[in-house]
Parts: structure tokens; sequence; C-alpha cells
């Protein structure tokens, strides 16, 4: 279902709402079903328990691969973009892509690879990387892909909680002029992880590795000792597609669970609308590239699956883009003839730095559409991505949404929805977001602000953690009872327009007021002499709680100086939210600790700040673990 215009947009949203199970109903029919589901939608949010599509079987590949065989056989499925821009881009259409899945498919049951058990996935952004994906999907094994860049314990953690029986890896991966060895890292994990007895080793880079005699394969070699002909699996709707652990910026992994029948038409549903992808409309709007790595939720989602759903053409970009300069994703939009570039505010932000020579160098007219995800993207942001990207002519959807949801929430629907810069703007059909305060009840009308939740039931929201199903309980459906609770906090407008403000465990309690970390944040930021800052609550006697405010100044400020900027930022702060506001500490620092979607690990601030520096937790999802150090050593 394609909505085109905001009149169809309402009656869809009504329609989602007044009748949910025959809306979604409708929207599943389009997909390929080995036999069709008996009830739409089973739920309740207390246990939790969510079944979509019940009774359906279905092969997420069939919908993904076959089906698009006889119409789209020769149209390229994946364009894969190397890290070094001087080694030849790779296509492939999807007869080779069904062929190459099929392929791996046959590599894994070689190997024992059986329908259920868990395969670990731990690979550079290569081709080989989303059919990994796809011929577990195709055999009924379950993926947990972790990002190529975490650490053997974070690995070796997430296997043993799932149990992967199987790892796929490579010999190293190239990132930027950094070369990073896969192998040995899994190597190293693999010490203390008792259920694997498989590993499937890819060539990359040629990094010398050790492979143990009866646990390491090449995968080259496993290749050529199988044929093409895999047929696929018959899913269950409800049965499991994979586990994917979040990020950790507020704690211990959690692995979420997403099933085969909700998740697929989830993804394609959103994929479809939110970018309004029409191949055979008018625009021709074909060529996806979306900068996410697929070891996390968006590459799952909108590099994998909702692509490859809808029958378009997914760019997998290997590198970083700042390699071999920051022209990187300008050129990549020219060379592929970019419709839809979709990426985040971090990445914006750091281009922005870099001025525009880069971006003029190269033709951006391909682009259609451009989307943002993974942080609230602030208005500078928001305006240089429309103004020089976009060449205003190209809208911008800012798509709100986590692991946990599967797939994009709240968004305009391109081109269709009128945007408002840092506005994540209407909840997609099918979507219905209330806003509650701390007691759970709900804040009605427009103009008001709240914690975000969902009052109903999803095809993509996740049905479970991997092996404590109360841990979910607990972290979504505890709260605030009979809700789903994102954590996050949400003002709504007066245009009834929602604006993500951040995460909720980011509200102060100082002397009995409420005080968001990002108001402090901005107000802080206004001072001339700050770049950025983070702000986090400490135990105070007095107060309840103290406000510790780390800030990166222009110039690290000399120590005489440093007494006379700070009390220039207390006046800032003063002035622009109120005396109560005003930081009780401020530490200057040359950066702050970061995960690689741009979202800074207040956790780790709060431990330093609370002067508990002993168990910081796992900081191997951070850009730049060292910056910790620093910070832990100049603490006030
Ligand atoms: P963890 O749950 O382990 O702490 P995480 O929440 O950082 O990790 P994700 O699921 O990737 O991991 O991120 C989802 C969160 O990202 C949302 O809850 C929200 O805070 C933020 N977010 C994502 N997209 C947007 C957006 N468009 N605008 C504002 N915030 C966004
Ligand atoms: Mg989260």
């Amino acid at each position: 279902m394609l909505i085109r215009t905001f009149e169809e947009y309402q009656a869809a949203y009504q329609k989602s709402v007044d009748d949910p199970e025959s809306f979604w109903a409708e929207i599943a029919q389009e997909f390929l079903w080995r036999k069709p589901w008996t009830k739409t939608l089973q739920w309740n949010f207390e246990e939790p328990n969510v079944k979509w599509f019940i009774g359906g079987k279905l092969n997420i590949t069939e919908n993904c691969l076959d089906r698009h065989l006889a119409t789209r056989g020769d149209q390229p499925a994946i364009i894969w973009e190397p890290n070094d821009p001087s080694e030849a881009s790779v296509t492939l259409t999807y007869r080779m892509l069904h062929d190459q899945v099929c392929r791996m498919a046959n590599v894994l049951k070689r190997n024992g690879v059986v329908k259920g058990d868990r395969v670990c996935i731990y690979m550079p952004m290569v081709p080989e990387l989303a059919i990994a994906v796809l011929a577990c999907a195709r055999i009924g094994a379950v993926h947990s892909v972790v990002f190529g860049g975490f650490s053997a314990q974070s690995i070796a953690d997430r296997i043993n909680d799932a149990k992967c029986r199987l790892v796929i890896t490579a010999d190293g991966a190239y990132r930027g002029n950094k070369e990073i060895p896969l192998k040995g890292v899994v190597d190293d994990a693999l010490m203390g992880c008792p259920s694997v007895e498989r590993v499937i080793v890819m060539t990359r880079t040629r990094t010398p590795v050790s492979m143990l005699k009866g646990r390491d394969v090449w995968m080259e070699q496993e290749l050529k000792q199988v044929t093409a002909d895999c047929p696929a699996e018959e899913m269950d709707a409800e049965d499991m597609l994979f586990i994917l652990y979040t990020s950790g910026s507020t704690g211990k992994p959690k692995g979420v669970v997403h099933t085969c029948g909700g998740y697929m038409v989830y993804a394609a549903y959103t994929f479809q609308n939110v970018f309004q992808y029409e191949p055979d409309g008018p625009t021709g709007r074909q060529v996806h590239f979306c900068t996410a790595d697929i070891g996390w939720i968006t590459g799952h989602s909108y590099i994998v699956y909702g692509p490859l759903a809808c029958g378009a053409t997914s760019l997998i970009f290997e590198g970083v883009p700042t390699y071999p300069d920051c022209g990187r994703f300008w050129d990549i939009t020219d060379k592929h003839k970019v419709n839809i570039l979709y990426t985040a505010p971090t990445a914006i932000r750091s281009l922005m730095g870099f001025g525009l020579d880069e971006v003029e160098k190269h033709d951006l007219s391909s682009l259609q559409v451009l989307g943002s995800v993974g942080e609230p993207i602030n208005e500078e942001a928001w305006h240089w991505y429309d103004d020089n990207i976009g060449k205003n002519r190209c809208p911008i959807v800012d798509t709100w949404w986590q692991t946990e949801t599967g797939g994009i929430l709240i968004s305009p629907l391109a081109g269709i929805t009128k945007t408002k810069p840092t506005y994540a703007t209407l909840p997609l059909p099918g979507v219905q977001p209330i806003l509650v305060d701390e007691n759970g009840n709900e804040i009605e009308g427009n103009g008001v602000s709240g914690n975000l939740c969902m009052k109903f039931p999803w095809p993509g929201i996740l049905r479970t953690t991997y092996g404590d199903h109360e841990r979910c309980r607990q972290t979504y459906f505890a709260t605030y009872p009979g809700l789903y609770f994102t954590g996050d906090g949400c003002l709504r407008d007066e245009d009834g327009y929602y604006r993500i403000t951040g995460r909720v465990d980011d509200v102060l309690n100082v002397s009995g007021h409420r005080i968001g970390t990002a108001e402090v944040e901005n107000a802080i930021n206004m001072h001339t002499g700050v770049v950025e800052s983070a702000v986090v609550g400490y135990p105070h006697d007095i107060k309840g709680q103290g406000i510790y405010a780390y800030v990166i100044a222009d110039q690290m400020p000399a120590d005489h100086d440093a007494d006379l900027t700070k009390r220039d930022i207390l006046a800032t702060v003063s002035r622009v939210i109120g005396p109560i506001a005003k930081p009780d500490k401020i530490q200057f620092v040359t950066g702050l600790p970061k995960t690689r979607s741009g979202k800074i690990m207040r956790r780790i601030l709060r431990k330093i700040a609370e002067g508990d520096t002993s168990n910081l937790g796992d900081t191997t999802t951070l850009l730049d673990p060292a910056v910790v150090d620093e910070i832990k050593a100049g603490a006030v």
C-alpha cells in the first residue's frame, strides 16, 4: 500500500485506529505467504504477549528475492561501494543475489545449522554480510549480527547470551585507513564461548589468520562444495527471525527479538511509505543509500529487509564518511545516482564542519528524499542538510524509532507530510502514540509534553528479550501498565506534531524542580566559547540532585581563565533558564563519550560525576573509548 496524498494519509490513519486488524491484513496480503493466517492479531501488554498473523506461514527471503525474479531478475538488488574508491564497486542483480543467498544457505546446512539455531555474524560491510543474513533467514536460522567494531568481550557476551552455534566472520575489515583484524577478535571472544562449533571465515583483507582445525573453515572453499538450489524453509509468522542487541546507551545489552511475519510486513510498509518508494511511478525512485551499518537495526530494516522486500536497489557502503576525504557520501551519491539518502544527525554535523568545498564538487541532482535517524536532529543541521544536500527540493524525513520497534513509528511521509525542522511530525498509520505524566496519566490535547508510550501494538514491535522475558516486561511494559514505554520524552505541539526531546532518564530533579539535561545543555551551548556540552545529575545532599556539566570549549581554558569562563557559563544558564539550572560543577573536556550512532553515553558521565568509576560497564560501543580515561582523570 502506497499512500500518495495527505488526505490518503488521514484516511489510512483513521482506518488503522478504527479497525487495526483489517488495516494490517490488507497490507499483509500484498506479500507472499505459503499459508494464510487465521487470526490477524492477538495481544496484551501485561505479560506482554503479542502475536501477528497467527498461523500464517512464509519465508521472508521468498518475499525479498524469489518473488522479484520474474519481474526484476536483472535489476540491481545490491550495489556495493568499497572502502577504497579505487577498488571496483559490485552490483548484484536480484537473480545473482538469490543465487548467492541459496549457496550460502547450503553452506550453513553443510556445517550443521538447522532451523532455530542461532548464528552470530561479525563481518565488514560487504555484500556477503547481507547474503549471510538472508542465508540464515532462508533456512530458518536466527541471526544475531554484531557490529564489526565491537570488542572480543562484547561479542562473547552476545554469543553466550544467545548460545550461538556458528559464527560467520572475515579475516579483517577496512574502515577508512584502518584495518580491523576481525578473525583475531573472534578468536579471542571464542575462548569463552562453549556453544560455538563452527566458524566460517570470508577473505577480505588477507590479514594473516589462524584457522583452528575442526572449528574454522574458509567461506570460499565451502561455497565450492554446494549448489544454488536451496528451497526456503517454511516459517511460522511468529517464528524468530533475528536477535539484535541494543547499542547499550542505557546499560547491559538486551537481545531484542523480532519474528518473521510482523517484522517483514512492517519493515516493507514503512520503507515504502516513509521514503515514498515507487520505482515504476513518475519519480523513478530506485537507488536507496542508507549509511548505517547492518550491525544496527537501521541496517537490518532499511538496507536489507525493507528495500529488498519492496524490490528496491540498496546501496551498501563499506567505509566511513571521511575517507579518503569528507566528500565521500557526495561522491557515492553522484557515482551511483542515489535517489534516497538516509543518514544520522551525527554524520551530518561532522560533515557540516568541513564546509561546502567537497559538497560542491559533486552532482547531487539524483537525490529526491533525505532521511535522518538515531537522535534528535538539531535545527542547524536540519537546515544545512536541506540547503546544501537537498538544495531545498528534497523532503527531509526525520524518522523516529528504536531497535525494539523494528521499523519507523513517527515520521513524515516524504513530500506528503509538511515538515518542520526538529520534528518527527506525525505517527504512521497503524501507530498509536500517547503521552503520559510520571504517574501514567494520559496528557491530552496539544501544546503538551510527556513520556512517549504506545497504546496499541504494530506488527514490528519486539516480542521478547532473548532468554529473559521478564526483563522485556520490566523494561518496556511495567513502568506504565498497559502501555509500551519508549523511554523517550516527547513534545506534541499546537499542530499535533511530535518532537522527540531525548531519553527521559535525562531528566534531573534539582530541589524538586524537573529540569531536562537538554535544556541545560542548550543554555550552556549559547555561550560563545562553548562547542558542545553534556549534563548529568549526581547525588547532592541538599538539592537531591546536583548538576554536573562536561563542557567542550573552543579553546581549552588555562587555569586562570577557567574560573572566569565557568562564571560566564553560569551567568548564561542563569539568564536563559534561571538560577535553579546553574551547574554545580563544570569540567572542561576535549571530547564526550559517544556511541557510534552519535548518542552521548550518559551513564558513564553519571558514574564519573558520582565519583564511582570502578565499573563503567561496557564502553566498547563508544566511538572513542579513550575519552573516558581523560574525563575520569579530570573529574572535579
Ligand atoms: P539502548 O536502548 O541500549 O540504550 P539506544 O536506545 O541508543 O540503545 P536504538 O534503538 O538504536 O538504541 O536507538 C533508539 C533511540 O534513539 C530512541 O529511543 C531515541 O532516543 C533515539 N532516536 C532515534 N531516532 C530518533 C529521531 N529521529 N529523533 C530523536 N531521537 C531519535
Ligand atoms: Mg533504546
